[in-house]
């Protein structure tokens, strides 16, 4: 849902001006990596196939999913949502932008923060165990939220870091200097508070915005829908968005063979279903290469 990521061989170089943006994701930013010996991607030799076991009628549509991937993103790209995890060993630190002239109270903020930490296990519970995953879960926190007014934010406490008036885009954003899409070579030395206080996505919630956008740098939507839906099951637009800070892709010109409805083919499914639980399973099967496990 939501713009796509720019992605296709051919635009790479025309949108290497657009590095240091927040509304671009994967690929992108990928030649300005310098991961000297990072494995790349694209081939499966060598590797166990034994715990690679979906339904039968899910294998082929899995690997069209993954022919299209390997077609058309850049798979050298390191700040996939699983380079993140796999840096910090199974935390996510957040940053709320409040892109919004609403005042947000702590009830609020603690309520998005446990319902980050509850949504990111729908994604994440059905990975333990699976190939050599490292983690039972997700651990994730809330580190900072950005507004343009202190006011805005109606608590006293010191409990998240607080970022006034630095705009990206029109939009309050929390400190550069502590924000893993600035920073992928995870140095945060000049993050006030050190590396405890980076974080790793941004959830940028705007007001009046429809649709949404999501990729290494974390995910955006309206205000609105967000915190109108934190006593729903499956945020869908949020868990779709996620899915693409792990790599899954949108369906808007095609879709697999035999698959109508899933979470990632925006629009036909409000929740995650099998299909997209193997993709997100296949994403580390091609990935883990990458990492010492
Ligand atoms: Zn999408």
């Amino acid at each position: 849902m939501g713009p796509a990521l720019p992605k296709r061989r051919n635009r790479k170089r025309t949108i290497l001006a657009a590095i240091g943006a927040t509304v671009i994701a994967f690929g992108t930013t990928a030649f300005a990596l310098t991961s000297a010996g990072a494995e790349t991607t694209g081939s499966d030799a060598g590797a166990a196939q034994e715990d690679w076991n979906p339904p039968a009628e899910l294998v082929q549509p899995l690997d069209e999913v993954w022919a299209h991937y390997e077609d058309t993103y850049n798979m050298d790209f390191q700040n996939f949502g699983w380079d993140q995890v796999m840096a910090t060993g199974g935390t996510i630190n957040y940053c709320v932008r409040w892109d919004s002239t609403q005042q947000a109270s702590a009830e609020l903020r603690d309520g998005i923060e446990a319902k980050l930490a509850e949504q990111y296990q729908l994604w994440f519970d059905q990975m333990a165990g699976f190939s050599d995953w490292p983690f039972e879960t997700i651990e994730v926190n809330v580190v900072g939220w950005a507004a343009t007014d202190r006011a805005l934010l109606d608590w006293d406490d010191d409990s998240v870091d607080v970022y006034i008036g630095d705009m990206n885009e029109g939009a309050p954003q929390c400190s550069e200097d502590c924000g893993r899409f600035f920073n992928q070579d995870g140095d945060y030395s000049n993050c006030p508070g050190g590396a405890d206080h980076h974080y790793d996505q941004s959830l940028w919630l705007t007001d009046g915005m429809g649709g949404g956008a999501g990729g290494d740098w974390g995910q955006r939507m309206g205000q609105e829908y967000f915190t109108g839906a934190l006593d729903q099951e499956q945020i869908t637009i949020y868990l779709h968005e996620l899915g693409h800070t792990f790599g899954l892709d949108d369906f808007y010109d095609w879709t697999p063979t035999g698959q109508c409805c899933f979470i990632m083919n925006a629009g036909s499914s409000p929740t995650i279903t099998e299909f997209d639980e193997w993709m997100l399973r296949d994403w580390w099967w091609h990935l883990k290469t990458r990492y010492d496990l």
